[in-house]
């Protein structure tokens, strides 16, 4: 009865994981959730208002397809305010979610057999996208422990079938950040291929630790090929409030609001409104939310260090999560159970020590855990010790 397109789709472990969580939680046992990745802060008061004035200013229609324009106008100021970035409203789209900004701009733009070079680890989604599209994902693996490729890396995955590259930094599940020098490089090797267009995610753009990482989109020669993709989900702990947005040139931006258009509609008017006030406020009123998740994932490694078999290396830049090697377990019986795989060490450490991670090989890095550390102090130490007094 259902399609082979749901069928060969397989389910989102992020998603999956959080709602296993829930399902426990609901039957009265205490789970820690360091699976999904989303802040645990409240929304700042200053945004939460603007979406009570919204209500109460009775929006309540359909907004355009794209976006209020007032939203866009907000976006485009962002980007140069930011990124440096000059953005006109007519090459803005706003959705429902980054996740929806991405499908828009995968199912605009692939046609069956095309190819998308996706880095690893990257996140979940990406590829699923791609197969949705009838594209074909091709990954390509970093030589060491910094979870980033070379530029010749990238090139040796370039064939005649590639139009799209996918690039994603602060990265989820990994942390890493592209620098400058390294984001020069790939537009080097990319100069070289005029067809390939760039998908740059920037969702975690805000929460970096050492270095701002630059917009792909300022490289020379690449903003006519770049989407580049935001959100207020993380930065702004908005994650349920769903807003989400591309730029790129007119034609790309067009054809997103195209598919929009048969698909969902304009998002959410109250949130397109308090997007409005999240973005237009500067960016240093969320520090603290930065700083204090520098503070938790300092936590978390020292915590972690202590159990031999979680391999970390440099602390992550960015993001919040930390993706640890846990493959020496596998062909270890631990509680009855023979541990193959990051899945099966998952599916333990929630239904034993009642903590929720994701397995690694959701994120293509079988031999990793993304440990999310958007959790509050407490529950990072008591997770910890949960998960040592099961593996130690
Ligand atoms: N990109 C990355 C790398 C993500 O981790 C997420 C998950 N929040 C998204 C895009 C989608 O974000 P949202 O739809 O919540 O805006
Ligand atoms: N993006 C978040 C994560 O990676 C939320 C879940 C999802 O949309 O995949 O956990």
């Amino acid at each position: 009865m259902l399609s082979d397109k749901i069928n060969s789709l397989p389910i989102s472990q992020t998603v999956g994981m959080t709602a296993k969580a829930h399902d426990l939680k609901n039957k009265g046992v205490d789970v820690i959730t360091l699976s999904a990745g989303e802040p645990d802060f409240n929304i700042p008061d200053y945004i939460k208002d603007a979406a009570i004035d919204a209500i109460n200013n009775n929006f309540h229609k359909y907004s355009p397809v794209d976006g209020f324009l007032e939203l866009k106008k907000a976006i485009s100021t962002k980007f140069k305010r930011d990124n440096n970035l000059d953005y006109n409203v007519d090459q803005i789209v706003v959705s429902t979610g980054a996740k929806q900004s991405i499908v828009n701009a995968i199912m605009s733009l692939i046609n069956p057999g095309d190819e998308v070079i996706i880095p690893t680890p990257y996140w979940v989604s990406y590829s699923a996208m791609v197969t949705l599209a009838e594209g074909v994902s091709v990954f390509v693996n970093p030589k060491d422990s910094s979870h980033k490729i070379t530029a010749n890396q990238l090139e040796s995955a370039i064939t005649d079938r590639t139009k799209m590259l996918m690039l994603n930094s602060p990265n989820n599940p990994s942390g890493s950040v592209f620098s400058n020098d390294e984001y020069l490089e790939f537009s080097k090797v990319l100069e070289k291929y005029p067809n390939i267009i760039i998908i740059s995610d920037e969702i975690y753009e805000h929460i970096n630790y050492d270095f701002k990482t630059p917009s792909f989109a300022c490289m020379p020669g690449m903003y006519d090929r770049t989407i580049t993709v935001n959100g207020v989900s993380k930065a702004f702990a908005m994650t349920g409030w769903r807003i989400g947005y591309l730029a790129a040139s007119k034609k790309i931006a067009k054809a997103c609001n195209k598919m929009q258009g048969q698909i969902t509609s304009g998002a959410n008017c109250i949130a397109q409104q308090a997007a409005i006030k999240a973005l237009i406020e500067p960016p240093s009123k969320i520090k603290y939310m930065v700083e204090e998740f520098k503070v938790r994932r300092d936590l978390i490694i020292k915590l972690l260090n202590q159990i031999e078999g979680f391999k970390l290396d440099d602390p992550p830049s960015g993001a919040f999560y930390i993706f640890p090697d846990i493959s020496s377990y596998f062909g270890k019986e631990i509680k009855g159970k023979m541990i193959e795989n990051s899945s099966d060490l998952a599916m333990l450490l929630l239904e034993v020590a009642h903590v929720a991670t994701v397995p690694g090989d959701a994120f293509g890095s079988p031999n990793c855990l993304r440990i999310s550390y958007a959790a509050s102090r407490e529950n990072i130490k008591d997770a910890v010790e949960r998960i040592k007094s099961l593996l130690t």
